[in-house]
């Protein structure tokens, strides 16, 4: 039977372990998430025990990244479900804080953004990233690992995090993993479990037009036609899209027509009460 994770409530106490950890002089890998484990956030948890020899998982719903109207109530919390799934794979700690622990009462520092930051999500969840990006820096200050990794599932999310690393100086590699698909193509996500069979079903067509349109561009066609009949193709589906678009890979800002410029299409949209997103490179 493999050990299961020690589960971590405070910051200090997560110190004391990360502390005894370093005077052995041992590496320290971080794996951020809300909970609701899947096989994504799994691999994420994989390629860490690769990579250090002691690995945290942190399990924390951020309440200052939802919106009053978002789902924050309504998240899956599973966390001994989670944990059994970590006893698995093998990992070492457990951070799962309560609110109060991350955002004492009165509070007043919040982490801010611009670069990769603007637009896309935030053009339609204004809040996010700095909730995002405020809670994963205290994580990262928490335990101080020398790798954090996080999936390209959010990309947007990604590059923003990489920027604040390199902004503040944070002294953690940020290394990000390929997304997890089901077999037919659909992103794995815990906001999936909101989708009914008929959505479910459905829901496949986000990565069918992504690839359709991505092959039609690499292949010479031109993007803002391809991106609209992808649009089009999502509506006919049933689907509210927020965008469909391709960026600059590494800036996330509007293309500047050059051959050589790497590129990555992003795509938000609605089906029923559930908001879908997903990404790959052009
Ligand atoms: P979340 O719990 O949704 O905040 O996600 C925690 C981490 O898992 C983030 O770095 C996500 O990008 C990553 N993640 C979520 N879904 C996937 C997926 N399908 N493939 C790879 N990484 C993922």
């Amino acid at each position: 039977m493999p050990a299961s994770p020690t589960i971590y409530r405070t910051v200090d106490d997560l110190r004391a372990a990360v502390a005894a950890w370093r005077r052995d002089g041992l590496r320290v890998g971080m794996v951020p998430t809300m909970g609701a484990l899947h096989s994504g956030h799994l691999e994420l948890v994989r390629a860490a025990r690769e990579r250090a020899d002691r690995v945290i998982v942190t399990i924390f719903v951020n309440p200052t990244q939802f919106a009053p109207n978002e789902d924050f109530g309504s998240y899956p919390r599973t966390e001994a479900g989670d944990v059994a799934k970590l006893t698995e794979i093998g990992v070492e700690a457990v951070f799962a804080p309560n609110a109060n622990e991350m955002y004492p009462a009165g509070y007043a520092t919040t982490v801010s953004l611009a670069g990769p930051a603007v637009g896309l999500e935030t053009d339609f969840r204004p809040h996010f990233f700095s909730g995002v990006a405020t809670v994963v820096s205290k994580l990262l200050i928490a335990g101080f690992p020398d790798v954090a990794l996080f999936g390209e599932k959010d990309y947007q999310q990604l590059m923003v995090l990489r920027q604040m690393a390199r902004d503040l100086r944070l002294p953690t590699e940020i290394v990000g993993l390929p997304t997890i698909r089901e077999p037919d193509g659909l992103a794995l996500s815990s906001r999936n479990a909101y989708l009914s069979a008929e959505e479910r079903q459905l829901a496949t067509t986000i990565s069918r037009v992504m690839r359709k349109a991505a092959g039609e561009i690499q292949a010479g066609a031109a993007i803002e036609p391809a991106l609209s009949e992808g649009r089009v193709a999502l509506e006919a589906a049933g689907f509210r899209v927020d965008y469909l678009v391709v960026r600059n890979a590494d800036t996330l800002a509007e293309l500047d027509g050059s051959a050589a410029e790497p590129r990555r299409m992003l795509v938000a949209a609605w089906l029923g009460k559930t908001r879908l997103i997903d990404n790959i490179a052009v």
